[in-house]
């Protein structure tokens, strides 16, 4: 076309048919009724926290027991040969287990993240170590990571009210497993108390992530202990409550009115102080948001207290550009701000749910502008060794093809060279066959670390 012909008015946009508005059309329906066990249970039992405590599933058996004849008998011993190998064990609410699609168990989104099946199981990295962020390293007392310069991530208890495969902690984090024999941090006064004399020790720290495990799971009197003793720190100006709670069941935030009332005591006496506390959550998928979730979050936003959301790239859950916008839009929707989308850190056991940087770069490009920018994710990765987050995009190299990225951390460990891996499995067949070669492997890191600093200028 000839650029003169351009029609220069401005062009207004047609409205959009109300039907293609996806993040707004939360799921309603009686959907637990569909499985066997859960077919005479109406809707005020289902939806109270104590219900779903009551009815989590935390073994096979009990999983059988709740789903009967819904699955073949060969995904329970596919399930039985995944559990064997993963460093989590299982623990699903009863909401989560009814909203995967059981007609579909092999590519529910929301399965993947929690039924580690054998079948599915990919050999780790191998460079991958437990505890890859290197957490423990960084902790001067135990259970409280200090890593950058004014803010420290405090892991206040190791149980969660589910426990998610591709946890980062799964060092710590849950009952050990076949395959791992865990630190523990469970809730204890006297680490407490040593937690909070080195945060007060250090003027410098502002700000803490309260986190564990997951802080859904502390007693209400616990969880006003903890506030108060933070907010009664005065350098500390802010901190943030990390917990999986209501991507998980936000039935609690319904139902235990003591529960909400301790955060919101909390979140108050913080507001008279000039302090910010927040909830910082994780959803993954745009499935696990529902009219419940909704209700949920509007409880917390009349009780003032903000929400954000820190969700994990998967693959076959969530690395594709609709779903993380469906995701992103949704979560908008319900008032719960996209913060991170992290690349998936080197976990055991779950190579299967990595993707390449790559992908995370593509998505993050299309998810970006399609709504407010304070409610687009950053794309992060948390670099291996204790690098810490960074901007997904800020590379100092990347070569896709060996699947080797390395990044710089100026405020946490100046001078130093961080590595991210793809998984290897996405690579191609050559570079797979170099990658199995201890040699080659060294090679490869080396030659990337070497066209790294030249790319930086040293
Ligand atoms: C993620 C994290 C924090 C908080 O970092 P933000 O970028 O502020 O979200 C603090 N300490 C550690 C060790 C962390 O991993
Ligand atoms: S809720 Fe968080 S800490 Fe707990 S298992 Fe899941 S990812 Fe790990």
């Amino acid at each position: 076309m000839d650029p003169s012909d351009v029609d220069c008015r401005t062009s207004h946009k047609p409205p959009v048919d109300p039907a293609a508005l996806k993040h707004r059309d939360l799921r309603q329906d009686e959907f637990w009724r569909s499985l066997p066990a859960f077919q005479k249970v109406d809707s005020k039992t289902f939806h109270s926290h104590t219900f779903q405590m009551r009815n989590s599933i935390t073994s096979v058996g009990k999983l059988m027991r709740t789903l009967e004849d819904r699955v073949p008998q060969d995904f329970y011993q596919d399930l039985n040969q995944g559990l064997h190998q993963a460093p989590m064990s299982i623990r699903l609410t009863p909401y989560l287990l009814s909203l995967i699609d059981w007609e579909n168990p092999y590519e529910d989104p929301i399965r993947r993240q929690f039924l580690p099946l054998g079948s599915q199981q990919l050999p780790d990295h191998p460079e991958l170590h437990l505890d890859s962020l290197n957490e423990q390293g960084d902790a001067p007392v135990p259970g409280l990571t200090h890593r950058y310069p004014d803010r420290a991530l405090f892991l206040a208890l190791d149980t969660c009210p589910v426990y998610c495969r591709f946890c980062t902690r799964s060092y710590a984090v849950g009952l050990d497993t076949d395959e791992v024999e865990k630190v523990h941090l469970s809730v204890n006064q006297d680490r407490w108390e040593q937690v909070f004399a080195y945060i007060e020790s250090r003027p410098e720290l502002e700000d803490i992530v309260v986190s564990g495990g997951d802080v859904y799971q502390l007693r209400p009197d616990h969880l006003r202990l903890l506030g108060d003793r933070l907010l009664d720190i005065d350098h500390i100006r802010r901190f943030r409550f990390a917990t999986k709670g209501p991507a998980v069941m936000p039935q609690r935030i319904l139902t235990d009115v003591e529960w909400v009332d301790a955060v919101a005591a909390v979140v108050d006496r913080g507001r008279t102080l000039h302090k910010e506390v927040v909830i910082h959550t994780h959803f993954n998928h745009p499935t696990e948001i529902t009219e419940v979730t909704r209700q949920a979050m509007n409880v917390l936003m009349e009780r003032g207290i903000p929400v954000r959301n820190q969700g994990v790239l998967q693959r076959g859950v969530n690395d594709d550009s609709e779903t993380m916008k469906l995701l992103t839009k949704r979560l908008s929707y319900i008032n719960v701000q996209p913060y991170y989308i992290f690349l998936h850190d080197l976990v055991q056991g779950v190579e299967d749910l990595r993707t390449t940087l790559s992908t995370g770069l593509e998505i993050e490009k299309d998810v970006r502008g399609v709504t407010a920018g304070f409610n687009t994710p950053i794309f992060i990765v948390d670099t291996l060794g204790g690098g810490g987050k960074r901007d997904a995009h800020s590379y100092e190299y990347y070569d896709p093809e060996i699947g080797i990225a390395i990044y710089q951390s100026p405020t946490v460990r100046p001078g130093e060279y961080f590595y991210y891996f793809d998984p290897i499995d996405c690579l191609d067949g050559a570079v797979q066959d170099r990658w199995a070669d201890p040699i080659e492997r060294e090679q490869m890191k080396e030659q990337a670390l070497a066209a790294a600093k030249e790319a930086v200028g040293v």
